[in-house]
């Protein structure tokens, strides 16, 4: 296959559903953790193409939703520092953190600057440099080795006004974090393929056996998910679990080297603090001490206060796979993606926005 036309096949994909329905024989839970899986399996309908016997479940898998709030409180306080541009992926802006949001403290005269990427940070450094230029880590695997690249570049051009705020997560020790918290009772996991890419599928291999769990890597297209939830029904059926790549144009069991070497030329590994979980250790990534001085934490001491969740958001639960969006008070009541209460409504790849715009309840 080559084209992506192919991976939509409507025939391939009703005889990958029907394959799914006979293989399938008894009750099983499925999450999968990355938030472009469930915004496409939403989308797709894949849900109700199901059997009644797959439950799906929605995982940790969005990088602004498992942003901890005393971490968001820490950016926009850096935001109102004088001076200071902060520059972040659009997502960030309107996620409520304890007392306001980025799009707020904007609003009242922060300088908050929306990007594509970390050369757009970049050149906003070089265009302004008498100003520091703060720029938000916030994301998985994927999306670190490019900040990674953006610190040795601002390291080689000697650009000092450049600094970052890391809130990066890896995701081997957020999905343990989940499964040692007991409460969503997994039966096999659909693994990112984004992040698989670059870490490599070998990185699962403590599912099965530590957890005795199947992993599946699966892409993003109907073919790929359908391929992957039967593969896993598969495993799951013979009681053999297995990481299995579903995924190889893309993902290699050793992953990206070159992105690797980056992200851990930059970046060490250390505790992070996740929404819904807490603090998990060797599960986020901090500068290291050669390039610390890159490191907005070092370069500024901010005191954002006390942290407070919105009152009777479940984003925390939803983010564990303990409750579903429907089960919580506020979801399509007072919370909607033009009034988001949490972050799983704010991002396009959070489950309730997913819920809210693509499923009946
Ligand atoms: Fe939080 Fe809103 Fe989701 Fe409820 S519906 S868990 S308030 S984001």
């Amino acid at each position: 296959m080559k084209y992506l036309d192919e991976f939509r096949d409507p025939a391939l994909a009703a005889a990958l559903v029907e394959n799914i329905h006979r293989r399938s024989t008894r009750r099983i839970r499925i999450m999968e953790f990355c938030g472009t899986h469930t915004v496409s399996i939403f989308k797709l309908g894949i849900r109700q193409l199901l059997p009644p016997t797959i439950e799906m479940l929605s995982g940790p898998g969005c990088p602004v939703c498992v942003t901890a709030n005393a971490d968001l409180d820490c950016a926009i306080a850096l935001a109102c520092e004088p001076e200071v541009i902060l520059s972040t992926f659009g997502d960030m802006l309107r996620v409520p953190g304890s007392r306001s949001s980025l799009e707020k403290a904007k609003a009242e005269g922060a300088e908050v600057r929306i990007v594509y990427s970390t050369l757009e940070a970049l050149q906003i450094a070089r265009d302004n440099p008498d100003r520091p230029v703060v720029f938000l880590g916030i994301g998985f695997e994927t999306t670190a080795p490019t900040i990674a690249a953006s610190v040795l570049q601002a390291e080689d051009e000697g650009i000092t006004n450049y600094c970052i705020l890391s809130m990066h997560k890896l995701t081997p020790p957020g999905t343990k974090a989940i499964l040692d918290s007991g409460e969503s009772h997994l039966d096999g996991i659909i693994g990112p393929g984004h992040v698989t890419t670059i870490i490599g599928s070998q990185a699962w291999e403590f599912l099965p056996r530590d957890y005795g769990l199947s992993c599946v890597i699966a892409g993003f297209e109907p073919l790929d998910i359908l391929q992957g939830i039967y593969t896993l029904v598969d495993r799951i059926e013979a009681a053999q679990p297995a990481v299995t790549n579903v995924y190889p144009r893309s993902v290699r069991p050793e992953g990206n080297k070159v992105a690797l070497d980056h992200m851990y030329r930059v970046f060490e590994v250390c505790a992070a603090d996740w929404r819904g979980i807490g603090e998990v250790p060797a599960s986020g990534l901090r500068l290291r001490e050669t390039y610390r001085h890159f490191d907005a934490r070092e370069r500024f001491e901010v005191h954002p206060g006390p942290t407070i969740e919105p009152p009777g958001c479940l984003c925390g639960d939803v983010i564990r796979g303990a409750k579903t969006p429907p089960e919580c008070g506020l979801y399509r009541k007072v919370c909607t993606p033009h009034h988001p209460v949490g972050p799983c409504m704010v991002s396009s790849e959070g489950t309730c926005a997913a819920y809210y715009l693509y499923a009946e309840e």
